[in-house]
């Protein structure tokens, strides 16, 4: 029940109406069975034609009951008590419904709430941070957790409102007979505790069943990922014993859990009963209590051991559920953790030169840069060629300021990286990776990436530059032409394109080509490299490749191995 004060604390309001609700809709409910003392006296009363009192059916409580009501202006009779009865039934539904309806909103919102802090904490966390993390560990808890923390807490909410109407009973029960309720409360808290060991089963199976959720939907994603070569070599028979054994774990962890559930609703019954013939023996041996009063106590015991079995089994299903929301809460806080400070306020502007002096950085034991120095003249079109695993994308992530130098200093027209927004000199970068990605949408939002404000003319100018739109005048739709899951819909060399003219449209003052032009045939990488001709000078220009054209056109070529980035002949 944790859960709910955290959710409590995170929506105090919808919580303490919903609670208002429940206790108001429990008390309107507490009035209709005050009703039925005098009411079950009355009709005692008129079936035996002698007077109540004489049958021990009416005595002190019933007297006071119907005072009250009395003294309210309604008179105890059959019609009048049942109607008491009935509109207290019909207030505590519309009380219920009410606060019912704060509890969707909250389930809706929570849900809502949590993905947009696990979205906001990964969106803003440093790069490298993305490259050891496991993705599919994200998706699930963006999907199935923070799901079932949701409805955890819808749980716990109908355990508290269970708990709360039990409350109400207690207090009845109690006003009736004190003793008649110490008899139930123990023997109800017996039958809890004697079915404690299958809330634990839950409980334990609901955690399992999140540690081997998210190995699982991890592994899948990896292998989704990788599927292409995988049918290509018919490697399906070593993939499916990789996600096999996980679902097999997960089969007996949903086994444990349905049959816990299951045992706890069938073994509560009888254990219900026997509380129940406990309570109702005491009643009439010991306490000798009279019928009116039975009848009510009866009720009210029958449903108070109900409603405290039903809190037990909604308790079972939180349990099961819990585990969800503390791992989101985990995954939140982790990646806080990893938040990237913009340190830097000053406004880059590139007019001169990007400078790398010095620069040390490592992984673990492997040496990427040993002080290695460099200079990106502004306008100017600089090539980066060296052998694969040598650095050359890792440089470039140094200048964008997504990796930092374990030492030395990357500046911008001699304004240290660190003492410039990071933020808006990224926003003055072009970037195309290596593994460049399309998102399943339009030709048109995969080169503006759903900015409002690009419009056809610079959609069109981009993907002119970018040698993409003699190709997409064939196409059916245009630049409104689907591209497929990953750009699948269309060829590497297509999707190249469409990539760099995504880096083009905002106008960058740097771009960064890594390994750009690898899937473009020899006409369109000459044509691109055209494109670059005519932006240097305005625009300046950092390009990872092996290719001949390149070296024909780079103004500077350094080669980047063993740790140093050094001059090379263009
Ligand atoms: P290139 O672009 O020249 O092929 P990279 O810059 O991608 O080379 O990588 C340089 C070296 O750094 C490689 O040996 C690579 O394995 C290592 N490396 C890159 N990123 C990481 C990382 N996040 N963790 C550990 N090693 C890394």
């Amino acid at each position: 029940m944790h859960l709910f004060f955290v959710f409590a604390r995170n929506y105090p309001i919808s919580s303490a109406l919903m609670v208002l609700g429940l206790i108001f809709a429990a008390l309107a409910e507490g009035v209709g069975i005050g009703a039925m003392l005098p009411l079950f006296a009355l009709v005692l009363r008129q079936q035996s034609g002698t007077d109540a009192a004489e049958l021990g059916g009416e005595t002190d409580i019933e007297r006071r009951v119907a005072d009250l009501f009395t003294s309210m202006g309604i008179e105890v009779t059959l019609t009048n008590l049942a109607i008491v009865l009935l509109s207290t039934l019909i207030v505590k539904a519309g009380l219920v419904i009410a606060a019912k309806r704060q509890v969707g909103y909250t389930v809706a919102q929570s849900a809502t709430d949590l993905r947009l802090r696990l979205l906001e904490a990964l969106m803003s966390a440093r790069w490298r941070y993305f490259v050891d993390q496991r993705m599919g560990i994200m998706t699930n808890a963006f999907s199935t957790e923070s799901e079932r923390s949701a409805t955890a807490y819808l749980y716990a909410t109908t355990v508290l409102s269970l708990l709360i109407n039990s409350f109400f009973y207690t207090v009845i029960a109690f006003l009736i007979s004190w003793e008649a309720m110490v008899a139930a409360f123990v023997s109800s808290v017996i039958g809890m505790v004697l079915l404690a060991p299958l809330v634990r089963a839950t409980r334990k199976a609901g955690n399992k069943q999140t540690v081997l959720m998210r190995n699982l939907i991890n592994r899948l994603s990896d292998t989704l990922q990788a599927l292409k070569p995988v049918k290509a070599m018919s490697r399906e028979n070593q993939i499916v014993p990789l996600l096999s054994e996980d679902t097999a774990k997960l089969n007996r962890a949903l086994q444990r859990k349905v049959l816990a559930t299951e045992a706890l609703a069938a073994v509560q019954e009888p254990i219900i009963a026997t509380c129940l013939v406990f309570v109702f023996g005491f009643c009439m041996v010991y306490l000798a209590l009279p019928p009116s009063r039975l009848l009510v106590l009866g009720f009210v015991f029958v449903r108070l051991l109900t409603q405290l079995a039903r809190a037990q089994r909604q308790y079972q299903n939180l349990t099961t559920q819990e585990s969800a929301y503390w791992a989101i809460e985990k995954t939140i806080a982790q990646t806080l953790v990893e938040r990237e400070v913009d340190t830097g306020e000053q406004a880059p502007v590139l007019e001169q030169q990007i400078s790398l002096d010095a620069i040390s950085l490592q992984y673990g034991d492997h040496v990427v840069f040993d002080e290695a120095s460099l200079e990106i003249p502004a306008g100017e079109i600089t090539a980066l060629v060296g052998p694969s695993g040598s650095g050359k994308t890792t440089l470039s992530d140094l200048v964008i300021g997504l990796v930092e130098a374990d030492s030395g200093t990357v500046a911008i027209d001699g304004v240290p990286l660190d003492q410039v927004s990071k933020r808006a000199w990224r926003e003055r970068i072009g970037y195309v990776p290596q593994e460049m990605f399309l998102i399943n949408d339009t030709i048109r939002v995969n080169v503006t990436l759903g900015e409002d404000g690009l419009g056809d003319a610079e959609v069109e100018a981009a993907l002119r530059a970018a040698g993409a739109w003699e190709f997409i005048l064939k196409l059916p739709d245009g630049v409104d032409t689907r591209v497929g899951e990953r750009g699948a819909m269309i060829s590497g060399g297509q999707r190249q394109r469409i990539a760099i003219a995504r880096a083009l449209v905002h106008k960058p003052a740097l771009l960064i080509l890594d390994e750009a032009t690898t899937s473009l045939d020899p006409e369109t990488e000459a044509s691109l490299w055209k494109t670059m001709l005519e932006l240097r000078g305005t625009v300046t220009i950092l390009a990872v490749s092996h290719q001949t054209q390149l070296a024909n056109i780079a103004d500077r070529i350094y080669r980047v191995e063993n740790g140093k980035a050094l001059p090379a002949a263009v």
